[in-house]
């Protein structure tokens, strides 16, 4: 008999309904013999409400009490599960982050997980109890609450796994595996059978959210066995592995696409090419906690560059008057913003191990009439700046030219 830590999305508890619907599928498990944890999200669209009841009391909402407010969502989801699972006749116990106690530093919205007590948990699965537990939250040590980040559910349903070292950890959503991409936006993308957790660290950080990144950064590190799986249908669901004997396999040269439409774009223009400078413009950025992703220099023929880089949609105006500010003691000529833009990318162990994959990748857009603003690359990953409005053209034409429609043979 196992110990499996089952995660539920939001979309999977939006209704009372679907909860009783969860509730069944958690008991199913425990008739088989099973001890059951489950980790849930807030009701779809709940975090979203409460994000925005936030935003109307304060331009910038205090994080410690955002973290008050949002950490309510899933607050609700557990009671409502445990009273129907004893409704059906079960024993359950609700947990919030902080009952449990999974100890996160103090980085209010963003807070990392340092410790989870395993204790009361243990006690009631060996008094036969299912356990369910608020996704997305914890305490720091001064008994604030915090959360992880959106789709932090995923973390804390991977983070329980790893504490109580249980079978599996199953990540139960609304699509029934991880696919070759969005499948709402290439309907003929299929589900991966596996996935090594080197390229799903890749598809989630590049922009695929069927996982959230840390959550897919823990279970490699303490090795967790984590399957995605549909809430609403059966069916093995994609196992994200480590297995060396799949990783030594010949491997396709491309497993996914990723997507996302979060950057803007930041240049420049007319700076002295000169050393120094690039670091300079970077410097300033990065001290005001701005990430920068994919960064492009050109030289131009009179000896002056144009440096242009990403950073997050949210940051962009930000970065631009620090740049303003800074132009005049770099005698650039100007700065402009962009951001109507996407990043397309291609991930894939396989990439290795084979030539001319970017070759491929750039001639697939082309054929398209799609122009390349940006590259990156790097081991397993291609990764392309394009205008936003050919976004799913793009994708989908990296989709068949990589044959990702067709079933692995
Ligand atoms: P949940 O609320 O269960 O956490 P999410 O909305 O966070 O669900 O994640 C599931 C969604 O992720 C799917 O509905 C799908 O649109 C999206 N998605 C993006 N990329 C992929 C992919 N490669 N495979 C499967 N789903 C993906
Ligand atoms: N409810 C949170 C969110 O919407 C966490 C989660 O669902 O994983 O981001
Ligand atoms: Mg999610």
């Amino acid at each position: 008999m196992g110990l499996f830590v089952q995660k539920y999305g939001g979309t999977s508890v939006g209704t009372t309904d679907r909860i009783k619907a969860v509730a069944d599928k958690v008991i199913g498990f425990k008739k088989q013999g099973h001890d059951v944890v489950v980790v849930v999200s807030a009701m779809s669209g709940e975090t979203n409400r409460l994000i925005a009841l936030a935003k109307d009391m304060q331009e910038k909402p205090d994080p410690r009490e955002m973290d008050v407010l949002v950490s309510t969502g899933e607050q609700v989801t557990i009671a409502l599960l445990c009273m129907t699972l004893k409704d059906k006749g079960y024993d359950a116990k609700s947990y919030t982050g902080g009952q449990v106690k999974i100890l996160t530093d103090s980085a209010h919205t963003k807070a990392r997980i340092q410790n989870i007590d395993v204790e009361n948990m243990r006690s009631d699965l060996s008094e036969g109890r299912i356990v369910v537990v608020a996704g997305f939250q914890g305490v720091d040590e001064h008994g604030n609450i915090t959360t992880l980040g959106r789709g932090g559910s995923d973390t804390t349903g991977v983070a329980l796994a790893a504490a109580l070292k249980a079978d599996e950890c199953q990540i139960y959503t609304d699509v029934d595996g991880v696919y070759t991409t969005d499948p709402r936006v290439v309907e003929s993308a299929r589900r991966l059978e596996k996935i090594t957790f080197e390229e799903m660290l890749e598809m989630a950080s590049l922009g695929s959210k069927v996982l959230q990144i840390r959550s897919v950064e823990f279970a490699g590190k303490y090795n967790v066995p984590l399957r995605v799986l549909s809430t609403f249908s059966d069916g093995p669901g994609t196992l994200i592995t480590l297995d060396e004997e799949y990783a030594n396999m010949e491997q396709p040269v491309v497993s996914g696409i990723a997507f996302n439409r979060d950057e803007a774009k930041v240049s420049i223009l007319g700076v002295p090419d000169a050393p120094g400078v690039a670091s300079k413009i970077l410097s300033a950025i990065g001290d005001a906690n701005i990430e920068i992703d994919v960064i492009v220099q050109n030289v131009a023929a009179d000896n002056n560059n144009d440096l242009t880089f990403t950073v997050h949609r949210n940051d962009v105006e930000k970065a631009a008057s620090i740049l303003e500010d800074i132009s005049e003691e770099l005698g650039a000529r100007k700065v402009v913003t962009d951001d109507k833009i996407a990043k397309v990318s291609i991930v894939g162990v396989g990439m290795r191990s084979h030539a001319g994959v970017a070759s491929r990748m750039f001639s697939a857009l082309a054929n398209e009439n799609i122009n390349i603003q940006m590259i990156t690359t790097s081991e397993i990953k291609i990764s392309v700046i394009i205008d936003e409005k050919y976004l799913e053209l793009a994708v989908r034409a990296l989709h068949s030219a990589f044959e990702l429609d067709q079933a692995a043979e």
